[in-house]
């Protein structure tokens, strides 16, 4: 990853590079081992050196693209090129956002009073309607002035770290990650803080991991259960183990549920403020209609948190994008307003194609895959085949396997390199069956060539 300017395992090497990063600043005292990443935008140029004319500022310079939406463009682009590209890199439903809902926007686009400029912060009865539903399905109870509509969930991920963090300030970021969360991390100057897990402990961070993790400058925690590569859902124990952890400590955490309904075989989610309540005045939750509606396109999501927080937050919107789209607010209303069957249809089929993937992925030689628990992700490990020779080629690393698999067996998947954790692969399960089983057999099919 572009942004990953720090790839230290040790913990001399840690503060060798934030203290090249952070000048006059005191070595935190942090056991263990784990990657920091410093934002690039307060790096000093190197000494000597005069930096040559910007065009682009480092901060935004420094800003990865979307490794997922890369996978996709490319996937895409292949298929528009003819070949017949199966897709394993999208992380949205295939499903058709349910009637009642696109029939709410249409209306919505006819009525002139959603023509106009709205309130910053959201239609006032939107931001009531998912105070109701967060108290509905997450047991979260919040008034309607402690949430902030925004575009998608990404926008309240940004601006939640951008209301929260000052030059310096670390998060703790458990991996595998989404790939958006350093770049937003980075993007408020905050320092990413790496801490690696991987299926020994079904992808799931400890108390005592995040412990030796923390220094004085450890601002936040980033939670997302279920987690978007791993599928992993934190059980309600170790919710409430960490949620004590950062009270303990003071340490903010922004608890990201936008997976919310999606668990399968027994798991259930819950809410990190509702499990510890003390957690009410440092916790901010995303979340947003993308996954549970299938509305990735409408762009809604939301963030909630305390008064103060959503109204700094509310006025950084009011300067960079203003409310969400009308249309899409009235779409999410009906959304959230409406009853849960058609999320409940979705993630039945999901289920199904969940057991069929990994059942399947655990077939190939080389390939181990853990069962994900949630979200509609599959994160096997194919460490296994790094090194090895398939149709003349010797990958080394997962990226480098990712590019094969897509250009021998025209299967794309996303590379593990994307979330933190190189040695594995992302496969969207949110795709037909018929496709599932084909891409999973030509994967198979390559990968069993390895020698
Ligand atoms: N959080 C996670 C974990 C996600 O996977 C995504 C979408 N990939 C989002 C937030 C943001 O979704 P959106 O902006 O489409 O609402």
């Amino acid at each position: 990853m572009k942004s990953n300017h720090d790839v230290g395992s040790s913990p001399d090497s840690v503060r060798a590079r934030r203290d090249e990063g952070k000048p006059g600043r005191a070595h935190p005292g942090r056991r263990g081992t784990m990657t920091v990443m410093t934002a690039p935008a307060s790096s000093p140029p190197p000494s000597g050196s005069t930096p040559p004319a910007r065009r682009v500022s480092r901060r935004i310079g420094s800003i990865a693209e979307s490794a997922t939406l890369a996978v996709d463009a490319k996937a895409k682009a292949l298929k528009a090129a003819g070949r017949p590209v199966i897709g394993f890199g999208a992380g949205e439903p295939d499903f058709a956002t349910p009637d009642p809902i696109v029939e709410a926007a249409v209306q919505a686009a006819r009525d002139p009073k959603n023509h106009r400029y709205t309130p910053a912060a959201g239609l006032p009865e939107l931001r009531e309607a998912i105070a109701a539903k967060t108290a509905r399905d997450s047991g979260l109870v919040v008034a309607a002035g402690q949430v902030l509509v925004t575009n998608g969930g990404k926008q309240a991920v940004y601006q939640a770290f951008a209301t929260l963090l000052d030059p310096g300030d670390e998060v703790l970021l458990p991996a595998p990650f989404w790939t958006t969360y350093p770049e937003a991390i980075a993007l408020a100057g905050g320092v990413t803080v790496q801490v690696d897990t991987d299926e020994s402990s079904g992808f799931l961070v400890s108390v005592d991991q995040l412990e030796a993790a923390r220094t004085p400058c450890t601002k936040a925690l980033l939670f997302c259960s279920p987690s978007n590569p791993t599928g992993a859902v934190y059980p309600r124990e170790q919710v409430e183990a960490i949620g004590r952890w950062a009270v303990e400590h003071g340490i903010w955490v922004v608890t990201d549920e936008i997976y919310e309904h999606l668990v399968y075989g027994g798991a259930t989610f819950s809410s990190m403020p509702v499990v510890v309540p003390e957690l009410a005045d440092t916790c901010v939750v995303v979340n947003g209609v993308a996954k549970t509606y299938a509305m990735t396109g409408w762009r809604v999501g939301w963030m909630i948190g305390p008064a103060d927080v959503i109204k700094a937050a509310t006025n950084l919107q009011s300067h960079l994008t203003s409310n969400v789209a009308n249309v899409s607010q009235r779409a999410a209303l009906a959304a959230v307003s409406g009853d849960l069957s058609a999320v409940e249809m979705m993630r039945a089929a999901f289920d199904r194609r969940r057991q069929t993937m990994v059942s399947m992925l655990n077939e190939i030689p080389g390939v181990v895959c853990a069962e994900p628990l949630g979200a509609f992700y599959a994160y096997p490990s194919v460490k296994a085949l790094l090194g090895r020779e398939i149709r003349g080629r010797r990958p080394a690393t997962s990226a480098e396997l990712a590019e094969l698999v897509l250009e021998e067996a025209e299967v794309a998947v996303v590379p593990g390199e994307a979330f933190g954790t190189p040695g594995y692969f992302r496969l969207s399960y949110a795709l037909g069956d018929d496709d599932l089983v084909e891409g999973v057999q030509r994967l198979g099919k390559l990968l069993s060539e390895a020698h």
